[in-house]
């Protein structure tokens, strides 16, 4: 029987940018998994701007290894990932952890080695919790889609619930 999933992330950041590679390499994380619309970038924006660069960059230079994974497909996903010299996989289907287990297996990284971060619990946490890696939720950086707002109003009260230490 698979165990029920609890959809509270494990770490809560305003941004991308408030997470530092020195935290993950001690938490033992050597994979950062990254959703793209709205959490690398609001999907207004064709190419990654300049802090988003910079903020990649610094995470390579520490060893941490990075890995789009995306809902999206086209050729989107794919800019984005060559602009930034990241390999990456469209049409993941999260919260399916399919494609995500996948990335690990290929890499040969355990789950407790990766981490996954994304703007939405209902896609990139669970994903995440269903592959048992760690999950990291940021705000979404742009709502101008009604549907998504509608859904990030529903996720409120998960990303409000604390955790037990
Ligand atoms: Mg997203």
């Amino acid at each position: 029987m698979r165990k029920p999933i609890i959809p509270v992330p494990d770490i809560k950041l305003d941004s991308i940018y408030k997470l530092k590679p020195e935290f993950l390499l001690e938490a033992g994380i050597s994979l950062l998994v990254l959703d793209l619309d709205n959490t690398l970038a609001p999907y207004s924006h064709p190419i990654p701007n300049a802090q988003l660069r910079s903020w990649v960059d610094g995470m390579k230079e520490a060893g941490v290894e990075l890995f789009i994974l995306s809902n999206n497909h086209g050729s989107r996903p794919e800019r984005f990932a060559n602009e930034l010299c990241l390999d990456y996989l469209d049409r993941a289907r999260k919260p399916s952890a399919k494609k995500l287990l996948q990335v690990l297996r290929e890499k040969g990284i355990s789950p407790e080695k990766a981490a996954i971060i994304g703007d939405q619990i209902y896609t990139d946490v669970i994903c995440g919790k269903r592959a048992g890696v760690l999950t990291i939720i940021v705000k979404p950086i742009e709502l101008t889609n009604p549907l998504l707002a509608i859904r990030y109003g529903l996720e409120i009260p998960f990303r409000l619930i604390k955790k037990r230490k």
